[in-house]
């Protein structure tokens, strides 16, 4: 059937309906937003509602009108036509004729279905790798801990471009915009080598910033201090990695890289220590408790108490180990890991001479053994 021709009207209503929409609103962004947070917004939104994936009455129109907001906000030109005379600006200057692009074809090209054109000129930052140390507390209960990253970010009033407006950004004189410069030189009489060198004048960009932007002092990019929330899910692995994508230094030269959190349990002095999901503690017994047995209460990470108990005598070092009562499983955190605890035996400075007396007639009760002292 005419599917082309029904895709084709289909568009057009399409067309109609979204020129009445904010294109920043479509895109969930406000005015100032860089080139790079519009890229970041088509990424989230377009997956989001791709009628593939998303069956949800209204998405297809959604997605289409995602598509039209960002092949307008990520041309500067068009951009700009558009926040002076609206949607009405536009159609003017395509020629009466509002055109646009194949939302799919779009998406195609936008994840780099075939090194499309918008893949290719993307190039990703550098991504920012740390470790955060978290207690196990938090790993044995799961939390949420905000921290904060210092980074920096695209320059909002010029948008990355350096320039106090874009009427300052002017073609450079001295390579024609292109960004190199042919040199000639003379080696020896008679040779002289060409080569192209990149322009000093304008560093290569081809362009030159006749007033910088009072803002960023032209230099494209600001200090910046971000707020983030780390979720450390129950019984995180060490080295759990937690990725805040895009989060990483902007730069007008690439899209930002990930910032990647790897979590790590704080080494706790003489506490509580892990070994994946098994939980280690050391506890310390007095020579009565080691020889007779005992019952003692262990406060567990989150408060809760486990008793230990013990018949008989317990050696020094001896390890117990209590089922269920180590770290959560992580991603199944119903299933504990097991609890290994090590008793340490403390022997007492000093005995009085009647303990001493009394110990002797129980270890010897037949007056056999002989003792070092002569106090008995
Ligand atoms: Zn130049
Ligand atoms: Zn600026």
């Amino acid at each position: 059937m005419g599917s082309a021709a029904f895709f084709f009207v289909f568009l057009l209503l399409t067309a109609l309906l979204v020129s009445a929409a904010d294109l920043y609103k479509v895109l969930e962004l406000s005015k100032s937003a860089s080139e790079q947070d519009i890229r970041k917004a088509y990424k989230r939104l377009s997956r989001k509602y791709h009628p593939d994936k998303n069956k949800e009455p209204g998405a297809e129109e959604k997605f289409v009108e995602i598509a039209h907001a960002y092949e307008v906000l990520s041309d500067s030109t068009k951009r700009q036509i558009y926040d002076r005379h609206g949607e009405e600006g536009l159609k003017a200057h395509e020629g009466g004729q509002a055109h646009y692009a194949n939302p799919f074809d779009m998406f195609q090209s936008f994840f780099g279905g075939g090194g499309g054109h918008a893949s290719q000129q993307v190039r990703k930052g550098p991504t920012s790798i740390s470790e955060f140390e978290v207690s196990l507390a938090d790993i044995y209960t799961g939390a949420s801990i905000d921290f904060m990253i210092k980074k920096r970010i695209l320059c909002d009033h010029c948008r990355g471009t350096g320039a106090a407006s874009s009427n300052d950004i002017h073609t450079c004189n001295a390579c024609g915009g292109q960004g190199v410069r042919i040199v000639r030189q003379q080696i020896m009489p008679g040779m002289i080598t060409q080569s192209q060198v990149q322009c000093n004048e304008c560093g290569g960009r081809g362009t030159v910033i006749k007033k910088p932007c009072p803002h960023c002092g032209g230099n494209k990019v600001m200090d910046h201090t971000q707020h983030y929330t780390l979720e450390v899910p129950k019984g995180s692995p060490e080295g759990h990695e937690v990725v805040f994508e895009g989060e990483a230094d902007e730069s007008p030269d690439w899209e930002a890289g990930d910032v990647v959190i790897r979590v790590r349990s704080k080494k706790e002095h003489g506490g509580w220590k892990r070994k994946e999901s098994g939980l280690y503690w050391k506890e310390t017994i007095s020579v009565a408790e080691a020889l007779l047995g005992f019952e003692r209460n262990l406060t567990h990470l989150d408060g809760h108490v486990v008793e230990l108990k013990r018949q008989g005598v317990t050696q020094p070092g001896f390890v117990q180990i209590i089922k269920d009562e180590g770290l959560p499983l992580f991603e199944r955190p119903s299933e504990h890991g097991d609890l290994f605890v090590e008793y340490n035996v403390v022997l007492p400075a000093e005995i009085s001479p009647e303990t001493k007396k009394r110990l002797h007639a129980a270890f010897y009760p037949d007056g056999a053994g002989k003792h070092p002292t002569d106090e008995l």
